[in-house]
This record gives C-alpha cells, sequence and structure tokens, in this order.
C-alpha cells in the first residue's frame, strides 16, 4: 500500500516538500537570529535578504526587464479586479473583459462596478467539445482602455496559450494559476498578476507584475492600499506585508531556479498532463470535453459518465492517498492540480489508481 500522499488541491495548493522540510528546520531559529522569521520586522536589514531574493528570483525565472515594476500586494487576485479598473480608467470609459469561465466572469462583474464593459465571450462548443476563439477572431473595442483575459480557468480547466498580440491595446492577465507553469514572453502584456497561493507560495501575497508607464494614472478617490503607484514608491511596504508568504515564495522561486527555471517545469508539466490526459481519453469510463489545443497543464478536469461514481471515486483515491480530487462546486466532477510542486510520481498514482477503479467499477 502506497503511503505518500499527492496533494491536487487547486489552491491553496502543494507546496514543495523540500521546502516545507527548510522551513520547519529553520523556524524557531530563521538564519541564526534567535527568533522566527515571521517576528521581525519588515523593514529589518535580516528580512531585507528575503525581499531582495523575491524580487530578483521572479525577475530572473520571468525575464523580466526594468520597464516593468514587480509589486506584491494584498488582498488577492480579487483585490485586483477592483484594482486595475480602479488605477486605470474612470467610469466613462470602456474595458474589453473576455470571457472564457468562470474567473474571467468575476473580474468583469467587478469591472462593472467602475467602467462599460464589453462582454467577449470566447468560449465556444462544437461537437459536445469546448474550446477558446483564436485571438485572431477576438472582437476587441478599439475605443477600450484596455483587453483583460484569462489564460488558464482554474476551475473549468480551459486555458488559452496563445500569446496576445494586439496593436494599441493595454493587456492585462489574470495569471493566478499559470504563472510559472510555462514560458512566456512578458514584453507582450502591461500588467498581469496573481495570487500565490496556486503556484508561487502561501496564501496572502498577490504578485503583480506592471509596465512602468502604467504607473502615471491619478484617480482622487482610488484606496492608497490600491494605489499602484504608491505601491511601487514604497517597495509594496505600504502597509506591512505578508512576511510569511513572501519568505515561503522566495524560497520556492529558489528551488525553481536550482531546478532549472521555467524550462525544466514547463517540460515537466505538459508531461504530466499528457500522462492524464492521455489516460482519461484512452478509456470510455472517464471524460474530459476541452479541445486539445485549449486543455490546461495545471488543472486537469475530468468526469465519470456515471455520476453516481462520484463520491466514491473521491473516497476511495483518498484512501490512498490522493487527496482532494473533487472538482469545484460550480462545475463538479474531479480536477486534479498539477501544480509545479507536483511530482510526476503522484501522477503515476493517479493513472494507476484510475485504472484500478474503471476496472472495478466501469
Ligand atoms: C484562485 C483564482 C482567483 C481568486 O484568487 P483569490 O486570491 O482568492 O482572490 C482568481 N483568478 C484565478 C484565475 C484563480 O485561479
Amino acid at each position: 500500500m502506497n503511503t505518500q500522499t499527492y496533494n491536487f488541491s487547486a489552491g491553496p495548493a502543494i507546496l514543495p516538500r523540500e521546502v516545507l522540510k527548510d522551513i520547519k528546520k529553520d523556524f524557531l531559529n530563521w538564519n541564526n537570529i534567535g527568533t522566527s522569521v515571521i517576528e521581525i520586522s519588515h523593514r529589518s536589514r535580516e528580512f531585507s535578504v528575503i525581499v531582495n531574493n523575491l524580487e530578483n528570483s521572479l525577475r530572473d525565472l520571468l525575464n523580466i526587464s526594468d520597464q516593468y515594476a514587480v509589486l506584491f500586494l494584498q488582498g488577492g487576485a480579487r483585490g485586483q479586479f477592483s484594482a486595475i479598473p480602479m488605477n486605470l480608467l474612470s467610469s466613462k470609459d470602456s474595458a474589453d473583459y473576455i470571457n472564457s469561465g468562470y474567473w474571467s466572469q468575476q473580474s468583469m462583474l467587478e469591472a462593472k462596478k467602475y467602467c462599460l464593459v464589453d462582454n467577449i465571450n470566447v468560449q465556444k462548443m462544437e461537437n459536445s467539445t469546448k474550446y477558446i476563439l483564436e485571438m485572431k477572431n477576438w472582437k476587441i473595442n478599439k475605443k477600450s482602455i484596455y483587453m483583460h483575459y484569462c489564460p488558464n480557468e482554474t476551475i473549468e480547466g480551459i486555458a488559452i496559450h496563445e500569446e496576445p498580440n494586439f496593436e494599441n491595446k493595454i493587456i492585462i492577465g489574470d495569471f493566478s494559476s499559470y504563472l510559472l507553469s510555462r514560458s512566456i514572453d512578458i514584453n507582450k502584456y502591461d500588467l498581469i498578476y496573481a495570487s500565490a497561493q496556486k503556484n508561487i507560495g502561501p496564501a496572502g501575497m498577490t504578485v503583480v507584475i506592471i509596465k512602468k508607464n502604467l504607473l502615471t494614472k491619478n484617480n482622487p478617490f482610488l484606496p492608497s492600499i490600491l494605489d499602484y503607484k504608491k505601491n511601487f514608491f514604497s517597495q509594496s511596504m505600504f502597509n506591512t506585508p505578508v512576511t510569511f508568504s513572501w519568505y515561503v515564495s522566495s524560497l520556492v522561486l529558489e528551488w525553481m531556479q536550482k531546478k532549472g527555471g521555467i524550462k525544466y517545469f514547463e517540460k515537466i508539466n505538459k508531461k504530466k498532463s499528457k500522462l492524464l490526459y492521455q489516460k482519461i481519453d484512452s478509456s470510455e469510463f472517464y471524460n474530459n470535453n476541452i479541445h486539445v489545443n485549449n486543455r490546461s497543464d495545471m488543472n486537469i478536469t475530468f468526469n465519470i459518465y456515471d455520476h453516481k461514481l462520484d463520491n466514491l471515486f473521491v473516497q476511495e483515491a483518498h484512501l490512498r492517498g490522493l487527496k482532494f480530487l473533487k472538482g469545484h462546486k460550480v462545475i463538479g466532477g474531479f480536477r486534479a492540480s498539477t501544480y509545479n510542486a507536483m511530482p510526476i510520481e503522484g501522477i503515476y498514482q493517479l493513472t494507476e489508481f484510475m485504472t484500478y477503479f474503471e476496472k472495478k467499477f466501469g
């Protein structure tokens, strides 16, 4: 019987075991300073090592140039749903919101409070297969201030891997479950953001990578805590940051660098998702109806045709150490989140279990 546990939670999600062990080892006496890292000032000389590592590692991994500011904020991705329109436009302006699933809809609903919104639905269905319209067919409004989209819909497991190429348009992306999973060209974006608890670290911190030329706007009613310019000039310390999340995230990024950076993770992430999709596609028992071009490498969703078996599948998987496979409540079924910290062994265990379960109940 397998005793190792594999955590497929969508977020807060799995973190590298090595990193967690180091945190445990260092917790009561971090860097020999006689206290834990969460008991010291964010402005101390000791903590500044973490601050520098965090930003430098992220810039290094994603190849972020000096044209961009990197901010570490609070309020999650949902905080950014409000911060973006509040920073970048006024109530008379319009913005394009690409609608590809749950989270892009949520960001659009929030933006509607602050501006006019073009709802551009790009999720289509053909022969009971879901797919996303190619970007060249997206009907972007020339007058809109920016275009917002979500490259990986965490709940549905539907992804847009194509990178944007629109002239004279500010491009904004919710990269919460996509950032650091594969290489991207940062220069194609004006603002991307991601909450930490998917693929970066513990919940609390939100990464915002923003082109510096967007830091000029001045809206007198903008809450200071959401103000990109204020946060930039105070090195993301306008208020007290979530020091624990910064600390752990800096260790996760360092771990990624040591392993071989984005290239390494992109390769292994594709291998992991391929194994799972092959398992699903090769069976008459499991099903995923997303077009191969739009399948997520991070959140692999699937169903059993006979929904009466749903609870049993999750229970039996749980007993074998395969945890948190239940799909999000808005769509049901199953979801295996396979972020960077998920080792390929976890995928072997899961596909083996799926074979066993199908044999027994199929
Ligand atoms: C998880 C998630 C969110 C919500 O993040 P919070 O930090 O809870 O606000 C938003 N967008 C995407 C794509 C997500 O995966």
